[in-house]
């Protein structure tokens, strides 16, 4: 298989990250085709970016707020024709002002632990979702924010475990999305995604 393992950590990468400049951070690396960056996902330059969104697509608090606030209003006015989305669904705009060509607005579940299962198939169904249209849009490099894990209240261990068993299966099956960025925002939920990786992207 062509799923590279931690032998390829700190291998190659051409991570662009920030204001569309190259940067090339070993500790942003992982392997070949997963990286783990820590910043703004709207500074982030990749093919897509997914969006935390909420079921009206019109904008909102948290990682929302700030890509809609950096694509300008053009994206509030695609967002106002796609009529909405239900949890676990994924739509794509154009990125306009950002530096990314397209978002994938995917709305998370909302955590409850009474409903622990039904959160984990639509946690899943975002990634599979939102990887599948990325392969669909020409693939290349996907960014994710840490979908549900904010306002939405999923425990972030939990979500990581599902962001990277999903990728993991996805790529096995896929050429075409070459690079996975999982923007993280915090030092602590950055260690939870180190620490999850390594399960399913094993040493040799
Ligand atoms: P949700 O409602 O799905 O929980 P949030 O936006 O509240 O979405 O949070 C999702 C994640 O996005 C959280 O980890 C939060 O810290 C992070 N986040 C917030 N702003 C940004 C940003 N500009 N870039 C990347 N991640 C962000």
């Amino acid at each position: 298989s062509d799923i590279p393992t931690l032998a390829d950590l700190y291998s190659s990468g051409e991570v662009v990250a920030g204001d569309g400049e190259v940067k090339y951070n070993h500790d942003e690396v992982l392997n070949k085709r997963v990286s783990i960056w820590r910043g703004d996902i709207t500074k982030l330059k990749a093919d897509m970016i997914v969006n935390a969104a909420n079921s009206s697509l019109l904008g909102g608090g948290g990682v929302d707020g700030a890509i809609h606030r950096a694509a300008g209003p053009e994206l509030l006015d695609e967002c106002k024709g796609l009529g909405g989305a239900e949890t676990g669904e994924t739509k794509v705009t154009r990125g306009y002002e950002l530096p990314s060509k397209y978002v994938a607005h995917t709305v998370g579940p909302i955590y409850s632990s009474k409903h622990k299962e039904k959160c984990q198939n639509q946690l899943q169904s975002c990634y599979e979702s939102s990887l599948n249209l990325c392969k669909k849009y020409d693939g290349g490099v996907i960014g994710f924010s840490s979908i549900s894990t904010g306002v939405y209240g999923y425990p972030i261990k939990d979500a990581t475990e599902i962001a990277i068993k999903t990728t993991r299966k996805f790529l096995e099956n896929d050429q075409s999305v070459t690079r996975v960025i999982y923007v993280v925002f915090s030092k602590k939920d950055e260690e939870v995604y180190k620490s999850v990786i390594p399960n399913y992207f094993p040493p040799p």
